[in-house]
């Protein structure tokens, strides 16, 4: 067996390989989107947790401060009720009024922040709801995968053993080189030569359909040696079809 013939088998299977991993990877991508998504609202439930925390303390302090003056007005009260003046109630009567404002402004300030706090009580909620309906996403999501993990196990063991016997039989570099096209064009790393008119030796390229110089096919034809397209760079090949249509041409010389 040639190279290229060489080359071709160890292509043949991992395409293979490729096709059949394909669903399992869409799967996996799904799962991990759903893990994402989960992430991203446990992030926003920390963060609205935390704003509710300080909201809940700024409240908790204003209503303290409330209370506070509640206790001054009702000495002040008392002291008014005992004044010996006029002169002194009014001097009371100022402090009250101060004290009153102060105490508005503060039940104001706290009952906003409880108000906010109600808010943000209502989005921690809602998130909770949808973490809940994303888990359920995710764990289908999850045995999907396991799912078709293990429809395809015993066909990817077998193919990566034909991978691994039909590699061991071709040169390391030349090896590399498809592994690395493969990694670069995928199913396109090999095209077939197609035959456009064998006896103007018209010939291009299955991948980029761009013409073929004669010596590129001559040299497959006679030593399946490794052959790239001079314009994709792919390494071409000559499938049963071409080798059939070039065969009395070649028996002839
Ligand atoms: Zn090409």
């Amino acid at each position: 067996m040639d190279l290229t013939s060489k080359l071709l088998r160890v292509f043949l299977v991992e395409k293979q390989l490729r096709g059949l991993q394909t669903r399992l990877r869409s799967a996996e991508r799904f799962h991990s989107d759903q893990s994402a998504q989960l992430q991203q609202l446990d992030t926003k439930r920390t963060s609205l947790e935390s704003q509710l925390r300080q909201i809940t303390a700024v409240a908790a302090d204003q209503e303290g401060e409330v209370k506070r003056l509640d206790e001054k007005m009702a000495v002040i009260r008392e002291q008014m009720n005992s004044a010996q003046t006029n002169k002194e109630y009014k001097a009371f009567l100022t402090e009250m009024n101060t004290y009153k404002a102060e105490r508005d402004r503060l039940e104001t300030g706290a009952l906003e922040q409880m108000a906010k706090a109600e808010e943000l009580r209502k989005q921690v909620a809602e998130l909770v709801t949808q973490r809940g309906e994303r888990e359920q996403v995710q764990k289908v999501a999850a045995g999907e995968k396991t799912q078709r993990a293990d429809e395809i196990k015993d066909r990817v063991e077998e193919l990566k053993a034909q991978r691994k016997a039909a590699a061991a039989e071709v040169p390391p570099d030349a090896l590399k080189k498809l592994e690395l096209l493969i990694k670069q064009r995928g199913d396109e790393a090999m095209a077939p030569i197609e035959v456009q008119d064998r006896k103007r030796h018209e010939y291009t390229c299955g991948s980029c359909m761009m013409s073929l110089p004669v010596e590129s096919v001559s040299g497959l034809m006679s030593s399946g040696k490794l052959t790239f397209c001079v314009s994709c760079q792919c390494i071409l090949y000559l499938d049963e079809e071409a080798a059939k249509a070039m065969q009395p041409a070649a028996s002839k010389r």
